[in-house]
């Protein structure tokens, strides 16, 4: 028995550096944390991951995971590891974004429109075991057609760029724009569907949110915020099997620079926040602008209404996928996904439901969960080490210690 143990020992010894070797990048383990994989299963207490080429091969209790010899190891003792989080809203204006969302632990961005060329650049380059920044997946233009004809020409020009959704928005801005009429928004669902496109779209009305929803639309991009959703849209988009992104931060961001906020001193927040806009909306003129925007007090009203209509569909059982809006001018990418998983505790969802909604929801929402959204074998390792559980406390996603994408760790 022991010489069978010692052979198999050495015979490990000799495989695993040469694995390591012939594949050209280091094997790493990661021990001695908590490890809460994003799938329904409980907390595994002194858990070992294994890395190779970017991936997980083996995740689980330590005494069930065999370390290669030679792997390198990274001691987490005392932690406790998540999948990354996936933003399934948010926007990219270029490619240094990646890095501020991966500092926050936002290993994965679907962007929802208005991604330059470079961005688009960036999607191409990040299926690899060296990747350190965020993935990013695309919409390109956000589509405006007038017509049917224009609707079908339009997608046409997004199905050619190869983008990963089609986006449309539906809305007249509390009644300040012209909305997109039904006859054109079916033509671009459906023009998006015969070339085997998504399509997700933006929406404030519950009345939009409907027709939307029967014309096909395919992800619901933002709350339903005039009025409380009732049982027949529930039903829709249940039968639908169509995600719902809550985008809470979005309404926040657009009254919360009536005075200066609270995570503006925030040291955590300052360290990779957009200087520019931080010193903008703390103008004491901008500010009283906010202050007396009726738009803005409308939206304050419809943020109460987002939250109620979340808690309603998670306890209904629809998926609900984390979204944000950030990107444009304050709307601070990374700290803000942070801020959104938190208010949805706050709205009445249980923190293994927002982490669940952060991650592996987000993950099968937009088709990514092949790949990521949990910590399992074959899955890219993407991973936030954070200091105590969020189970425990939602508020510890904010007490990053690091984050790792491919395997990587992410400098911050
Ligand atoms: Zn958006």
């Amino acid at each position: 028995m022991l010489s069978f143990r010692l052979a198999a020992r050495s015979a490990a010894l000799f495989l695993a550096p040469t694995l390591a070797i012939a594949q050209g990048s280091p094997v790493r383990a990661f021990t001695g944390f908590t490890l809460v994989d994003g799938t329904d299963r409980s907390p595994v207490p002194n858990a070992t991951i294994v890395v190779r080429e970017g991936r997980i091969v083996a995740a689980g209790p330590a005494n069930s995971v065999t370390i290669p010899a030679g792997a390198q190891r990274v001691s987490l003792a005392g932690k406790t590891v998540i999948p990354g989080f996936i933003n399934a809203h948010g926007h990219v204006n270029e490619p240094k974004d990646l890095r501020t969302y991966a500092a926050y632990g936002v290993t994965t961005v679907f962007s929802l429109g208005g991604e330059p060329a470079s961005v688009f650049a960036a999607r191409a380059e990040q299926n690899t075991a060296a990747l350190d920044r965020a993935r990013v997946f695309v919409a390109g233009p956000v589509l405006d057609p007038k017509t049917p004809d224009d609707a079908r020409k339009q997608v046409a020009d997004v199905a050619a760029q190869k983008v990963d959704i089609v986006k449309i928005r539906v809305d007249d801005n509390l009644g300040t724009t012209p909305k997109m009429t039904p006859e054109v928004y079916r033509a671009v669902i459906d023009e998006a569907h015969k070339r085997g496109f998504r399509v997700a779209t933006h929406l404030f009305y519950l009345a939009d949110a409907k027709s939307l929803l029967a014309a096909g639309s395919d992800f619901v991009a933002h709350s339903v915020r005039d009025a409380d959703v009732d049982a027949d849209f529930i039903s829709s988009i249940k039968r639908r099997g169509v995600c719902y992104s809550p985008t809470l931060m979005r309404e926040v961001s657009t009254f919360v620079y009536e005075s200066t906020p609270d995570f503006f001193a925030d040291s955590f927040f300052l360290a990779h926040a957009n200087a520019e806009w931080v010193r903008t909306l703390q103008e004491p003129a901008r500010q009283q602008a906010m202050r007396a925007s009726k738009s803005a007090q409308q939206y304050k009203v419809a943020l109460e209404v987002a939250k109620r209509n979340l808690k309603k569909l998670s306890d209904a059982g629809v998926p609900i996928a984390m979204g944000t809006d950030t990107g444009p001018t304050g709307r601070f990418q990374g700290y803000f996904e942070l801020m959104e998983i938190e208010m949805m505790v706050k709205a009445g969802l249980t923190p293994r439901q927002a982490l669940a909604s952060a991650t592996s929801a987000a993950a099968r929402c937009m088709k990514l969960d092949r790949e990521l959204g949990t910590i399992e074998p074959g899955k890219w390792a993407d991973m936030v080490v954070l200091d105590a559980n969020p189970l425990t406390d939602i508020a510890n996603v904010r007490r990053i210690a690091s984050v790792w994408i491919a395997g990587n760790q992410v400098a911050r």
